[in-house]
């Protein structure tokens, strides 16, 4: 698993890695434009350039780039629409251009719509912002649930999956905060195994593209998407461990993106914690393996066999 956060691009796409670095990276996210304007960036050759060559030197593995929160792909008003595929694509081109991982992308929002009309329309401008760009992949984040946000559960994901024709390039992204807030108990090596299997039967494990790694300051369930430094939140320091130790997840980019102390963003401290946590949810796997392992007892008289 490559840990790392999100951090800032500001004063050019190189200085990302160089603030990746600092906090102790393996993989970094950053947003491709002002996370409040529309305006798409498009970066110049020698900044991609500079980036890529500023992260062959650098121990940071992976670049995640997260679509901006104003993008709503279901959104049935013309002009919104058409604003967020002119985001999504340069979003998706950025993302071939710097070799990205993947575009992380929430779904959308039916609003106060229907929910299966939404996730069609959702599909729709994907697939044509996706025909617009040669290879990176997307990967559908998993939300909180508020409002009429689309992919609250496995099920909202796999719907939209398959309303954007199933393509090759669409993953997930999953965020231990909002998964939390959904409803999956993901506290437990048996909560996320849970998760695991849903996603397996429903997905396909070979979606699996990305986590976001952030405690929740909301309680099982709420529906509310509050990001809380890792340990300060309901998953706790177990919890993060457990979420974090899963198989399923191993060679995943993670990156956090907790409010940090002073809202600064995780710190070089948080991320070697997550390190930490995860290496102490697989050593508290370890005993599980063992047990499987271990020769199966010996039958029962036959007496105590029989039917009741
Ligand atoms: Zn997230
Ligand atoms: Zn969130």
């Amino acid at each position: 698993m490559l840990i790392g956060a999100h951090v800032s691009p500001a004063g050019g796409l190189a200085k990302a890695i160089e603030r990746g670095v600092q906090r102790g990276c393996e993989a970094i996210q950053i947003f491709n434009q002002s996370p409040r304007a529309w305006r798409p960036t498009v970066y110049r050759e020698e900044d991609v350039a500079t980036f890529r060559a500023a992260m062959a030197d650098s121990p940071v593995g992976a670049v995640l780039i997260h679509a901006v929160y104003l993008l709503n792909c279901a959104s049935s008003d013309r002009d919104i629409r058409a604003k967020t595929l002119a985001s999504l694509r340069n979003s998706l081109r950025a993302g071939d251009a710097i070799g990205a991982t993947g575009v992380v992308l929430h779904p959308g929002s039916a609003l106060t719509g229907a929910v299966p009309a939404a996730i069609k329309r959702a599909g729709a401008t994907i697939r044509e912002a996706l025909a617009d760009s040669e290879r990176c992949p997307l990967h559908l984040e998993d939300t909180a649930g508020a409002g009429g946000t689309l992919g609250r559960s496995i099920d909202e994901l796999a719907a939209l999956i398959d309303a954007c024709g199933a393509d090759q390039r669409i993953g997930l992204c999953l965020d231990s905060c909002h998964l939390f807030a959904s409803g999956y108990d993901v506290r437990t090596p048996a909560g996320v195994d849970a998760l695991i299997a849903e996603v397996d039967a429903k997905v396909g494990l070979g979606r699996l593209g990305s986590l976001h790694c952030n405690d929740s300051q909301t309680p099982l369930g709420s529906g509310r998407d509050r990001h809380a430094n890792l340990g300060e939140g309901e998953l706790g320091e177990d919890g993060i461990a457990a979420f974090l130790a899963a198989p399923a997840f191993d060679g995943l980019a993670c990156v956090l993106e907790t409010p940090g102390e002073e809202r600064g963003g995780a710190s070089a401290e948080e991320v070697a914690l997550a390190r930490a946590l995860r290496e102490r949810g697989l050593a508290a796997r370890v005993p599980r393996r063992r047990a499987r392992r271990a020769p199966a007892p010996a039958p029962a008289p036959r007496s105590r066999r029989k039917p009741r």
